[in-house]
């Protein structure tokens, strides 16, 4: 069964506000979205703290006397406007910053993980992006939108009360603070708890989205082999658990949300039983008491906030943490880009070109103790190709990923035009390369789409011209709406000749002096074969081509074949020769080769 392997180790140990640096510091550049939160947070704050005032001058004053109770209520009515309005503009500009940010956050994380190396791809699960993309970021905006906003307004609402308190009775408001700050530690303590619960429990979410992307994309071999229900299984296997550890984590949240709310009013009603005595013994008036009463109420609604936002931000700094991972973990997996002082060469790599294999050796990091390639030597000019033959596993398709530099040789040097790839860098070298891979990806776009996707700026008639060159123009036009025709997903379903052809057709495009072409293992049907052939036959002669050959008529039309086995390339000859000299390729040919038709 596949395992589920986290993409790095967490950084378990470095501080919530740590964690949500790099988010802060995007969106910090929305300067002015923030001043004219801040601002109408403040106003809104000011508006509520101004209530128990109101309240006082009606208590001590008005009600008294009976003078200016309009007046009092007026400004009651008007208070609450400025408060509604304040805070709908408040909850407007914030919510703005939370999407905003998640927009920016998800593009990036996207943006960083599709420039990492294959081997990132071996250990790392699909749907586990995708879990972080969606999931993640959601937390991450929860805590922008809303999270940022009514801790920073409990905070202004609790330091704003406080001070209130202060004037209103210095000795109670001393008092209270004092007890206040006592039982601050108890609900920091829980609020670690929680922060760790959050980050295995997303954890256990992405599990669920890698099982369930997995299944989804290998649907016919489940079903096929008659595994729905095991599969169902399995899935309501990872969902429950992430329901358990879920569970545990609104657990300890809810005890944090009650501890936090017992807490702060066990010591407002303290202080208030003492208040309730001042005024019996007549050293403070009633207003006084329900103007410290309110504050009071408004300071510990404060702190309740902050607890519980306290917990979302444990939450979101969890998820942040895992966005980070996908951000920055470029060294532990040993990116193969060379290094920045080596990438300043601009020039593109143009024909005619010669590429040379000097004495390559190299493992796969996940097997560094086995050599998939030997000491590999080979030359090739621009008109010529070397076909590579060899029996399964002798490292074919591997020297292509290498002359792709999706891996660094570990010994000896790939050369193009006498530079080492390093040289050129990485976005040089693959533009000098048109890739046809054994089993090309047809994306859910239309055949036009899917050509262009060699060279993006390419016109309609480059496309069509393209699409001519590799023998795919025909079958394409009897499409039902031609180039129009949406070959992806749900698509008209090609065969494996004709999405050959289409591959063809994006190298041919991209117009590169150097093609890579591994054929398909497997027969095509005859006709598509012949196409494959003789776009093939038309195009390769003016390139330098290297073929992972499986058919005859390619190795014959090869200037050279390189004969590998195990990783060592035991002899680099022409066909004629090989057949007197070498045994493995006698073999070869007596058996592995597909005969073709053209
Ligand atoms: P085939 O004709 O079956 O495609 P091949 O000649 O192309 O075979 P390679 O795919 O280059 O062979 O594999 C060469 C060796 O490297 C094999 O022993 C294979 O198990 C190993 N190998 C291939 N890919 C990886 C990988 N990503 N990680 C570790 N080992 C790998």
């Amino acid at each position: 069964m596949p395992s589920q392997t986290p993409v790095s180790p967490p950084r378990r140990n470095a501080s919530a506000f740590k964690q949500l640096g790099p988010i802060l510091r995007m969106a910090a550049s929305y300067k002015g979205r923030w001043i004219a939160a801040f601002a109408f947070l403040l106003l809104s704050a000011a508006a509520t703290l101004s209530v128990p005032l109101v309240f006082r001058q009606l208590i001590d004053q008005s009600l008294l006397s009976g003078h200016d109770l309009g007046q009092v209520f007026g400004l009651l009515l008007g208070v609450s406007v400025v408060l509604a309005t304040a805070t709908a503009l408040r909850f407007y500009f914030m919510s703005w910053l939370g999407e905003r940010v998640v927009a920016d956050l998800r593009s990036e994380v996207y943006q960083h993980v599709l420039k990492r190396p294959p081997q990132y791809f071996e250990t790392l699960q699909t749907g586990e992006v995708l879990s972080r993309l969606t999931a993640d970021t959601t937390l991450v905006q929860t805590l922008v939108g809303t999270s940022i906003s009514l801790s920073l307004r409990s905070l202004v609402l609790f330091v704003g009360g406080m001070i209130m308190m202060l004037l209103t009775s210095a000795w109670l408001a001393g008092l209270m603070l004092g007890l206040l700050i006592m039982v601050i530690f108890p609900i920091l303590a829980l609020g670690r708890t929680v922060r760790k619960a959050s980050k295995d429990s997303q954890d256990k979410v992405a599990d669920t989205s890698a099982l369930a992307g997995e299944v989804l994309n290998a649907m016919t071999t489940v079903q096929a082999l008659g595994r729905e229900d095991y599969e169902s299984g399995r899935y309501t296997n990872t969902v429950e658990q992430a329901f358990a550890v879920a569970r545990r984590r609104n657990q300890m949240r809810s005890w944090l949300t009650a501890v936090a709310i017992v807490l702060a009013f066990a010591v407002i009603v303290f202080v208030l039983w003492l208040g309730a005595g001042q005024v019996v013994a007549g050293s403070m008036s009633a207003g006084q008491l329900a103007q410290f009463v309110l504050y009071a109420v408004l300071t510990a609604g404060a702190i309740a906030a902050l607890a519980e936002v306290f917990g979302d931000l444990q939450r979101a700094a969890g998820a942040t943490e895992r966005l980070l991972d996908l951000m920055q973990d470029e060294d532990a997996h040993g990116e193969p880009n060379p290094s920045p002082a080596k990438t300043t060469v601009l020039a593109a790599i143009e024909a005619p070109v010669t590429i040379e294999f000097d004495d390559v050796w190299f493992a796969y990091p996940s097997r560094p103790d086995h050599w998939a390639v030997k000491g590999v030597s080979f030359q090739l000019r621009s008109g010529q190709t070397l076909a590579l033959v060899g029996p399964s596993g002798a490292g074919k398709s591997t020297l292509l990923a290498l002359m792709l530099g999706f891996y660094n040789p570990q010994r000896g040097t790939i050369r193009i035009n006498g530079r080492p790839l390093s040289y050129w860098g990485l976005p040089a070298v693959r533009a000098s390369m048109g890739l046809v891979a054994q089993d090309p990806v047809v994306f859910s776009a239309n055949a036009r789409e899917n050509i262009r996707y060699g060279l993006l700026e390419a016109s309609d008639t480059q496309v069509e011209e393209a699409a001519r060159a590799a023998h795919a123009h025909d079958f394409i036009l009897a499409l039902p709406q031609g180039y129009e025709s949406f070959l992806g997903e749900r698509g008209v379903r090609l065969s494996g000749g004709q999405r050959q052809r289409i591959a063809i057709a994006r190298a041919i495009l991209r117009n590169p002096p150097i093609l890579l072409l591994d054929e398909a293992t497997s027969a095509l049907d005859s006709l598509s074969e012949r196409a494959v052939q003789a776009a093939l036959a038309q195009w390769l002669p003016s390139r330098a081509g290297l073929v992972v050959a499986h058919r005859l008529a390619t190795v014959r039309r090869a200037t050279q074949i390189a004969v590998l086995d195990k990783g060592e390339c035991l002899a680099i000859d022409s066909h004629e020769r090989l057949l007197q000299t070498s045994p493995l390729y006698q073999e070869l040919s007596a058996h592995q080769f597909l005969e073709t038709a053209g």
